[in-house]
């Protein structure tokens, strides 16, 4: 059993689509065992998305990731990391599989919809930089 870390972004909390997302999840075998909507500041969105302080596109992802409240979750269950990234689809929804959340919600690569964990190690360090211990249940 595995733990990742799941995001809906500013642009499909917008779109009033957090439960047809979570549906998703659900009707797929990943269970959600944490759940809450935040609003990021700068400095959490710079600090969550520190591996990509170098890339140009940088400014760009902080600023979205700010622009409106985000549903932050865990999902649990067998191969959860591999799992949540094939049912997002790629990083560029133009790129994406037909019937993946991103081919489905998202305009661009920007305002992508969804973020995943993409690795089991990044998992438990995103899972901790939202989650107590006590709100995973
Ligand atoms: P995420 O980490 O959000 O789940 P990902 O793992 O599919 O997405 P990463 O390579 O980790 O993709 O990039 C993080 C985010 O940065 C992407 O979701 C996207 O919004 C943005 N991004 C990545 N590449 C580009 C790019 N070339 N131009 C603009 N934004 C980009
Ligand atoms: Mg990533």
């Amino acid at each position: 059993m595995e733990q990742t870390l799941s995001i809906i972004k500013p642009d499909a909390v917008k779109k009033g689509v957090i439960g047809q997302i979570v549906s998703r999840f659900e009707s797929n075998g990943l269970r959600v065992a944490a759940m809450k909507k935040l609003q990021l500041s700068d400095a959490d969105a710079g600090e969550f998305y520190a591996v990509h302080k170098e890339r140009p596109f940088f400014g760009e992802l902080v600023e979205f990731m700010t622009s409106g409240p985000v549903v932050v979750m865990v999902l649990e269950g067998e191969d959860a990391v591999a799992k949540n990234r094939e049912l997002m689809g790629a990083t560029n929804p133009k790129e994406a599989e037909a019937g993946t959340i991103r081919a489905d919600f998202a305009e661009s690569i920007d305002a992508n919809a969804v973020h995943g964990s993409d690795s089991l190690e990044n998992a438990q360090i995103e899972i901790n930089f939202f989650f107590a211990q006590r709100e995973i249940v």
